[in-house]
């Protein structure tokens, strides 16, 4: 599903299928880390050494602004991609960098008048797992 939409918007934007791209859709698919764009290319970029940031960059900006994708301000430093579009927040844990998805959150919007075209909701704190210093 996530997947096909993912090719169907690169290649209406006019991208080849190329591997790399595949890869990168591949990696982001069912993916709950909200990885970074380097973080993507440190993950593939032993898969082949033609991978190249570039790719991860305009592939990244094309899911963006084809809606498949969100691109969320969570972490302080750079931008993080989340492949889960549904409604949620994010922990961001100022130790150790990991951003968890928060679902259990209430908000009414009936209750604003106007329209919700974005939903962020960003909470900044340390983490269960730092917290027990595991990490
Ligand atoms: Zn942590
Ligand atoms: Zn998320």
């Amino acid at each position: 599903m996530f997947s096909q939409r993912a090719i169907e918007a690169l290649k209406k934007e006019g991208f080849k299928i190329t591997k790399p791209r595949k890869w990168i859709v591949e990696f982001l698919e069912n993916n709950t880390s909200h990885p970074s764009a380097v973080e993507i290319y440190e993950q593939l970029r032993s898969k082949d050494k033609s991978f190249s940031f570039a790719t991860v960059y305009n592939t990244l900006d094309v899911l963006v602004k084809s809606g498949i994708v969100r691109q969320i301000s969570t972490d302080p430093k750079c931008s993080r991609f989340d492949p889960d579009l549904s409604n949620h927040g994010h922990f961001y844990c100022n130790k150790c960098g990991a951003v968890y998805d928060i679902f259990d959150i209430d908000i009414n919007f009936n209750e604003l008048k106007g329209k919700v075209e974005e939903y962020q909701l960003n909470l900044f704190g340390i983490c269960e797992k730092c917290l027990k210093g595991g990490n």
